[in-house]
């Protein structure tokens, strides 16, 4: 059943493209790169537009173009191993082609005046930012975060504190204004709010049955991505968890007939996301909560200590933490969604978010009781996957599931 707010996610993400894109032209305003995770807000509150390679190189996935431009990237030296949004993105870029024409008549990507990335998700976002940087002769400037943080995380919440004011003078030199702590703190407190109200749009899945897929969820994300600190976006999330709750109040289903529940865990693979949802559809099925959707959820965000808590929130993302803390961490989710088997989406080209290498879904089915299913294939590179082989052990998974809980109602 069609999501009602759909249309309005529309409005809001075309207004988006097309501020950008007046900015990029008319030099109205400055334009600020950043890494999805990265230090957006500070930027904000020194009057810069925000632009996210990696919501751009989502859409070349979920356009399937993405495979057009990969091996443009591979021929300039960046490695098909490596993040395929990168390569996506760089290879767009270099053919000058975007998604954008086709979705909003947009001509090029918006120019950038400065680029902006933190590694608190991975490498790639610093040589992806780097890569753009020579391009346009523009000052880059990094947050570095090491990962697996968790077992030291004060000294580097300090550290990444103190990074994210050292680049508060270059920021100004840009925007050619001074900034202003209290502007940073009015964008911090938009943007928990928006993570609060999302956080709210993904608990409503907690509910049986549930009223959103992951798949719905991967799509709605766009302004929680794009547009947090923006009071539209706050509007945005409102409306769309009264239309969640009200979905929850009437008892209605994203998937009539759910009988069983999973987690996603890893990437999206943006390029067969509908054939994916249509496919937990048929099988009464829905993926219920994922790791990906809950990665902009930023509760630390405090504007009465706007450094500090930034530095936190950023540092506290899934992705940076040690597999213990991940564990946990999916065991409440688990838990709260009432889940009946965990996918670990292996992305070939994304190993910082692919986290079944390393033991994880066995010791997890092991202490959780419930099984998993390692689907192999990749975020935007579709060469990776095999469609067929993966509907096969998903629909084999799905049966294991039946047979287990008719084995559990045989005992009991
Ligand atoms: S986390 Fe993975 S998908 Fe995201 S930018 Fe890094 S390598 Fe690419």
């Amino acid at each position: 059943m069609e999501i009602k707010a759909a249309q309005q996610l529309k409005g809001l993400m075309k207004q988006h493209f097309m501020e950008l894109d007046e900015a990029s032209r008319t030099k109205n305003k400055k334009i600020a790169w950043c890494s999805s995770v990265g230090p957006a807000e500070l930027a904000m509150s020194l009057g810069f537009l925000v632009y996210y390679p990696e919501n751009h190189a989502a859409m070349l996935g979920s356009t399937r173009t993405a495979m057009d431009y990969i091996p443009v990237a591979n021929a300039n030296g960046y490695s098909p191993e490596i993040c395929s949004y990168l390569t996506s993105d760089i290879g767009a870029y270099l053919r000058h082609e975007t998604p954008l024409t086709k979705a909003y008549g947009i001509k090029e990507v918006p120019r950038p005046d400065v680029l902006l990335y933190n590694t608190n998700q991975c490498r790639d976002v610093g040589d992806w930012a780097r890569f753009y940087g020579r391009e346009f002769n523009v000052p880059v400037l990094g947050i570095n975060t090491p990962h697996t943080q968790n077992e030291a995380r004060e000294h580097v919440v300090k550290s990444v504190s103190q990074q994210l004011r050292d680049i508060v003078p270059d920021l100004e030199k840009v925007a050619g204004r001074r900034f202003d702590i209290d502007e940073f703190r009015a964008v911090l407190a938009r943007s928990r709010e928006c993570s609060v109200l999302w956080d709210k749009v993904l608990d409503t899945g907690s509910h049986q049955p549930t009223p959103l897929t992951f798949f719905d969820e991967c799509i709605h994300m766009g302004p929680a991505v794009v547009m947090r600190g923006r009071q539209e976006a706050n509007d945005y999330y409102k409306a769309l968890l009264a239309e969640m709750q009200e979905r929850v109040a009437q008892g209605v289903a994203a998937v009539p007939g759910e009988r069983f529940r999973f987690y996603w865990e890893g990437m999206p693979i943006w390029g067969k996301l509908r054939n994916m949802s249509e496919l937990f559809a048929r099988l009464k099925a829905p993926v219920v909560v994922s790791t990906y959707c809950n990665s902009w959820i930023f509760p630390a965000f405090d504007p009465a200590n706007p450094f500090d808590s930034m530095a936190e929130a950023y540092c506290s993302i899934f992705i940076g933490q040690d597999d213990a803390w991940k564990e946990n961490y999916i065991a409440e989710k688990v838990k709260r969604f009432a889940i009946d088997g965990i996918l670990f989406h292996d992305a070939r080209t994304c190993a910082s978010n692919s986290n079944n290498r390393y033991g994880m879904s066995k010791r997890l089915s092991d202490k959780l009781g419930i099984p998993h299913l390692v689907i192999n294939g990749d975020l935007n590179d579709l060469r990776c996957f095999s469609e067929e082989q993966t509907v096969t052990n998903i629909e084999a998974f799905v049966e294991q599931i039946e047979e287990s809980h008719r084995e559990n109602i045989r005992r009991h």
